[in-house]
């Protein structure tokens, strides 16, 4: 991974940052072990080699020793190539040890926990730690994900949702289609480490971020990288909602009760790797929450990767019991931030790749100065300057951008996935029950696939929730929608305006 910044000291910052935040969360280490961190300053990034200010030698020398590969461990991770520390002692750097005048009868003894401050003496020098040969390791993202059974592969539509009937796991999302940038970086990496086996601190890993920031994507590629790690790995991804109708079904039968929760303990604590997304949803949900409870201990006791994606950082977690909560602040928790330019740049750069048109740099920036929110409205937004080109037989240019966005990006509304199926089936002259219940005639089925389209682009709604709205459809149906209709935007002026009109009603609130 290389580094982001050419600031030397900026760029110790935020790698000295990252490092504390992973020393922090390592089982490893005691208490008294990290106290030592306390007293590190990060000052610059040449090469491999970070320069640490510390306050005195005593805290050099626990580095050098009980911290050294814990140290090389985390700079590692966080760097994404092996790196090295240099030690210079400034005691001016640490104003407590320097200007607090050393008393010796002071009748305070020092905190167990604490390391004892050294008075220091020693003028500032840089040391070099010895480089251990175990260090020269691969940088850890430098590889290809392998697609795992091929028969699922459809090599029409690559954009199709792989699910893998058993792992659940999206074949699509990896780390090789995850973009990484400034807002995400960290999350990536540890994400990686976790996947890698090597991550074994970070247990449970919390991702956090609004939505259409990747967290789905990033658990997908982690389970997808430890099954091409190892193939024998039991993974299990699985959304909140899935978790609990699956629980609730297991209940449903009285007399067959006992066998199916055994059943359904038996699935869920067998696993290696539980990847839980949105687990926000959980809740208030009593019993499910207990029920997740046990099978959260039993896989952590068992020390099973557990990862954990959510809307809000655990502490903020609505209807969660504090004893839940405390056992995901346990493990790591990072957070993943709507993408800068750049980075949606980068992002649309990708996705642009995946589309046979050609589009110049200029129309790239334009969307990504426009779409701002988060992914998904950047998928959407390329979606539409492609439609508009296509339909009007005319190359990509930036000037076709601007007026594709005119309307789409303009005004921020919430929007409910009920507004949406009143407002299309309004539009349609059909009614709301037509769109979310089961017929299949040719105008319903292109409505509701509308609907699905439009409640994916345009709420914050997970697939599996979208499903449930539209009368308990699998997500699968959903994303198959949304692809579709994408498509079809392309080729079809007609769908392109059924959504474009839609799309400005639902903006204007209904009206008109
Ligand atoms: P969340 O779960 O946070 O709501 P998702 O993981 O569903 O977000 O991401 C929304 C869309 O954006 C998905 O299609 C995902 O593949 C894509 N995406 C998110 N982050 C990245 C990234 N860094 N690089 C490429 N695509 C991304
Ligand atoms: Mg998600």
């Amino acid at each position: 991974m290389a580094a982001e910044s050419n600031d030397p000291s900026q760029e110790a910052e935020r790698i000295w940052s990252d490092t504390l935040t992973l020393l922090k969360a390592s089982t490893s280490l005691t208490s008294r072990d990290k106290g030592w961190l306390q007293d590190v300053v990060p000052e610059a990034v040449f090469g491999n080699t970070i320069v640490l200010s510390l306050a005195n030698t005593a805290t050099r020398q626990a580095l050098q020793n009980e911290l050294n590969d814990p140290l090389l461990k985390a700079l590692q991770t966080v760097s994404g190539q092996a790196m090295f520390p240099a030690f210079k002692i400034a005691p001016d750097n640490f104003p407590q040890v320097s200007q607090e005048p050393v008393e010796p009868s002071d009748p305070q003894p020092q905190p167990e926990d604490q390391p004892v401050a050294e008075p220091a003496t020693a003028p500032a020098a840089v040391q070099f730690t010895p480089t251990p040969a175990a260090q020269a390791v691969e940088p850890v993202d430098t590889f290809t994900t392998p697609m795992a059974p091929l028969d699922q592969l459809d090599p029409i539509d690559p954009n199709k949702v792989l699910q893998d009937p058993q792992t659940h796991l999206n074949k699509n999302a990896t780390f090789d289609t995850f973009v990484p940038g400034d807002s995400n970086r960290f999350a990536r990496t540890v994400a990686l480490a976790v996947a890698e086996g090597s991550g074994k601190d970070y247990n449970p890993l919390c991702i956090y971020g609004g939505p259409g920031l990747g967290k789905t994507h990033l658990l997908n590629a982690i389970g997808n990288y430890a099954l091409v790690k190892d193939r024998n790995l039991k993974v299990r991804y699985v959304t909140s909602e899935e978790f609990t109708n699956e629980f609730i079904e297991a209940l449903q039968n009285p007399s067959q009760s006992q066998g199916q929760i055994a059943d359904f303990n038996r699935r869920y604590r067998q696993v290696d790797v539980l990847l839980i997304d949105d687990i926000q949803f959980l809740g208030g949900k009593e019993s499910t929450l207990d029920q997740f409870f046990h099978t959260f201990n039993a896989l952590y006791q068992a020390n099973k990767r557990i990862v954990i994606a959510s809307d809000v950082p655990p502490k903020n977690l609505k209807g969660f019991e504090t004893r839940l909560i405390s056992r995901f602040e346990a493990g790591l928790t990072v957070d993943i931030k709507p993408p800068d330019l750049e980075t949606r740049i980068a992002i649309l750069r990708m996705m642009a790749a995946n589309t046979n048109m050609v589009i110049p740099n200029d129309a790239l920036d334009l969307i990504a100065e426009r779409a701002t929110e988060n992914i998904r409205e950047l998928e959407g937004a390329l979606t539409r300057v492609t439609a508009v080109a296509s339909l009007s037989n005319q190359p990509v240019s930036r000037a076709l951008a601007e007026q594709a966005l005119q309307d789409f990006l303009t005004m921020d509304v919430e929007i409910k996935p009920t507004d949406i199926i009143a407002q299309v089936a309004k539009y349609f002259h059909l009614t709301f029950d037509d769109l979310v219940g089961r017929a299949r005639t040719k105008n319903v089925a292109l409505a509701r696939q509308i609907a699905m389209y439009l409640g994916r682009e345009m709420t914050s709604m997970s697939l599996v929730d979208i499903g449930e709205v539209f009368g308990g459809r699998d997500h699968t149906t959903v994303m198959h929608a949304y692809t579709r209709i994408s498509n079809e935007m392309q080729e079809k002026q007609e769908i392109y305006n059924y959504v474009m009109e839609l799309t400005v009603r639902l903006k204007q609130g209904g009206k008109e």
